[in-house]
C-alpha cells in the first residue's frame, strides 16, 4: 500500500478585483461605483490553501505573471506553507484576474481574465504525493494528462469540475473521485452519466443540505448532513470542502471520515466573510467535529 501523504493541487491563481455599485452596468454603460477591494482567489489557490491548512504537505502547481499581483500571491502561498516549486512565473503575461461587479441587491457579474493560468503545463509528479486535486480553471488537456500520469503511479485523483465544462474522455477515464455541486452535476449530465462512464465515486455537495455520495460499485447512495453553523458568507465553501477532502484522503482516512472532515471544513468556511480568510485550519475542523461527536 502507498504511504504517500502529500497533496498536489493543480489549478488557478487569481487576484479578484471586486467593485460594488447600486447596479451592474449594461453593455456600453458607465455606472459610478460605491466601493472597491482586492482579494486573493482562483479555485486552485483556494483549494491548495484548504489542503495545507487541513494539515497535508501540499505542493501547488500554478502560474502567475511577473507583476505586483503575482508577487503578492506568491508571498501568500509561502506564508501559508505551500510548496511553490511548481508555481511558474511568466514575465510575458499578467497574473490571472477576476473582475467582479456586485450590486447593492447582491447580484454579480464576473469576467475572468485567465492570464498566466492558461500557460499552466503538466507538472512532474513527485512520488510523495497521495492525492492529486484539480479544477477546470487551467487547460483541461493539462488536467487530463496529469491525471493519467498520477493514476499510473497509484495516486488518487480528485476532480472538482468547476467551472462546469464538457469532460474529455481521457480525463473521465483517469478520475477516481468527482466532486461537483448541484449546478455542475446538471451541466455534466447527472450522476448516472458519470458513474456510467466509469467514475468510481461521485460526491455531490448540496450547500446547507450537506453531501450525497454515489459509488460505482454500490446501487444506493449515502448522505451526510451539513454541520449547523451561523452562516455569514458561503464564498469558498466548495473550495474548502475539496482541499480538506484531498488532505484527509492523502493522510489515509476512509472516504466516510474524509467526507465528514470536509463537510466540517465547508461549514466553517461559511462563518467568515471572503474566500481565503474563511478557509479553516485542522484545529478549527477538529474543534467542530469534537463539538458534534456526542
Ligand atoms: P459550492 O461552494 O461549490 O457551491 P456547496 O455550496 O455545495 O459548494 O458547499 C460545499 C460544502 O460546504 C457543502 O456540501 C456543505 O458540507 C458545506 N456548506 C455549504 N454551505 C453550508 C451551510 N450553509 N451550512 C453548513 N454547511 C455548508
Amino acid at each position: 500500500m502507498r504511504s504517500a501523504t502529500g497533496v498536489l493541487v493543480l489549478g488557478s491563481t487569481n487576484l479578484d478585483l471586486v467593485a460594488t455599485a447600486a447596479r451592474i452596468p449594461g453593455p456600453g454603460e458607465t455606472v459610478l461605483g460605491s466601493g472597491y477591494a482586492e482579494h486573493p482567489g482562483g479555485k486552485g489557490l483556494n483549494q491548495a490553501l484548504a489542503a495545507v491548512r487541513s494539515g497535508a504537505p501540499t505542493r501547488f502547481v500554478s502560474a502567475i505573471g511577473s507583476d505586483a499581483a503575482g508577487e503578492h500571491l506568491l508571498a501568500l502561498m509561502t506564508a501559508n506553507g505551500l510548496d511553490i516549486e511548481s508555481v511558474r512565473v511568466h514575465p510575458e503575461v499578467p497574473t490571472g484576474r477576476a473582475l467582479i461587479m456586485v450590486s447593492d441587491i447582491g447580484e454579480n457579474s464576473i469576467l475572468v481574465a485567465p492570464g498566466a493560468n492558461s500557460l499552466v503545463t503538466t507538472p512532474t509528479i513527485p512520488a510523495s504525493i497521495g492525492v492529486l486535486l484539480a479544477q477546470l480553471e487551467v487547460p483541461i488537456d493539462v488536467v487530463a494528462e496529469s491525471f493519467v500520469t498520477a493514476r499510473s503511479m497509484g495516486i488518487t485523483t480528485i476532480l472538482n469540475p468547476a467551472p462546469a465544462a464538457p469532460l474529455v474522455p481521457e480525463l473521465v477515464a483517469a478520475c477516481d473521485i468527482v466532486v461537483p455541486n448541484e449546478h455542475e452535476l446538471d451541466a455534466l449530465g447527472g450522476v448516472e452519466r458519470l458513474l456510467g462512464a466509469g467514475i468510481g465515486t461521485v460526491i455531490v455537495t448540496l450547500g446547507a443540505r450537506g453531501v450525497e455520495i454515489f459509488r460505482h460499485d454500490a446501487n444506493s447512495s449515502s448522505t451526510l448532513p451539513s454541520f449547523p453553523v451561523d452562516v455569514v458568507d458561503t464564498t469558498g465553501a466548495g473550495d474548502s470542502f475539496c482541499g480538506a477532502l484531498a488532505a484527509q484522503l492523502a493522510a489515509g482516512a476512509s472516504l466516510h471520515d474524509a467526507v465528514r472532515w470536509a463537510t466540517a471544513a465547508g461549514a466553517l468556511a461559511t462563518t467568515v466573510r471572503g474566500a481565503v480568510p474563511s478557509i479553516p485550519t485542522a484545529e478549527q475542523i477538529t474543534g467542530l467535529l469534537a463539538d458534534h461527536a456526542r
